[in-house]
């Protein structure tokens, strides 16, 4: 080693058989859909499942290429980084945006004790598959994991904000700012100075995924750089594959990923992680924004925060920026190569 919300009301659980049809029409008016109002133009059901399946299979391919990607439009011209416009932050501007953090928090809301979000893990032929969902903002996370039990889900558990505040500090937390686990999950560096995640994006504009990747690139000591539909083998580094469609009324964003052994920490797997971004809801008091901004986070390594409006707190909110203390944590993470 170098150094260098509130809860859900009990009526709307009649309504989980209409969440597996995608659910439109009067039948599926109710609390939930006034708290987080569905997407008119979100498209047909897709089952998370089977495309997950599909995007994983595509993975195997050498150019990354996904056929149910979306057309390009600009973003077949965004390059794979704008370090011009969003340099490395340094130590300096790092440690103002922690102050900035720590003002902020200060005035914050303290975190919601009910708000958490839901995490599956099973043990299969890849490694452990650790799933996990972000519940829209009024879904509890508790409704979030009866919707998935009933769907077949194994491994559910609930992860609230008691949980994050046990972990040790040190590498697993830096101010408000957590790790994926504890000890730390991480990619490795294979060969580079700074381990490569390469973001593959697969999404229509509406999903703003570019500007998100642009944002983690200035964490230091780890890269994140975009692709569109277009993943083309280079030596050491990985792509996660980004995309999305019409889920139901079920979570906003899933993460999902491999550990190569049983442990939920450690290096994970290099093949196999996929954000899925859900078309169902229309954003309000949230921001599609700030949901890929929130799964990249896990990408890379980080848990969630446990300041109230951070982008990385467990329910969707207004915050878009990646703030002082997720990126500091980061490049703690990533000040080892290995
Ligand atoms: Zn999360």
């Amino acid at each position: 080693m170098v150094k260098k919300s509130r809860r859900r009301i009990v009526a709307i659980l009649a309504s989980t058989a209409l969440v597996s049809a995608g659910m439109t029409g009067a039948a599926a008016a109710n609390e939930r859909d006034q708290l987080a109002p569905p997407n008119s133009a979100a498209g047909p059901y897709v089952d998370p499942e089977a495309q997950l399946a599909e995007v994983r299979a595509a993975q195997l391919h050498a150019d990354g290429r996904w056929a149910g990607s979306a057309d390009p439009g600009k973003k077949a011209l965004h390059p794979e980084s704008r370090e011009d416009l969003y340099p490395k932050f340094t130590d300096v501007q790092l440690a103002a945006r922690v102050a900035e953090d720590q003002k902020r928090r200060a005035k914050a809301p303290a975190p919601d004790p009910d708000a958490g979000e839901v995490v599956a893990t099973e043990l299969v032929a890849e490694g452990l598959r650790v799933d996990i969902y972000t519940p829209p903002p009024g879904m509890s996370p508790e409704y979030l994991a009866d919707i998935l039990r009933k769907q077949g889900k194994k491994g559910i558990e609930v992860v609230k904000y008691g949980k994050a505040t046990a972990m040790a500090p040190g590498d697993c937390a830096y101010g408000s700012a957590r790790s994926f686990t504890c000890p730390v999950a991480f990619w490795t560096n294979n060969g580079f100075e700074d381990p490569l995640v390469r973001f593959n994006d697969h999404t229509p504009a509406q999903w703003p995924v570019t500007n998100a990747v642009y944002k983690w690139n200035q964490t230091p000591n780890i890269d994140s750089a975009y692709r569109f539909n277009s993943c083309p083998f280079q030596a050491g580094a990985r792509c996660v594959d980004v995309v999305n469609a019409n889920y139901g009324a079920v979570w906003t964003g899933r993460w999902s990923g491999f550990f190569p052994t049983a442990t939920q920490s450690g290096p994970y797997r290099e093949n196999g992680q996929v954000i899925q971004l859900n078309d169902y809801y229309t954003p309000a008091g949230w921001t599609r924004n700030n949901t890929i901004t929130h799964e990249m986070g896990h990408a890379l390594g980080l848990g969630h925060n446990v300041y109230s409006n951070d982008v990385m707190y467990y329910q969707a909110n207004m915050r878009e920026d990646i703030g002082g203390e997720n990126p500091v944590l980061l490049a703690s993470i990533y000040s080892i190569y290995r």
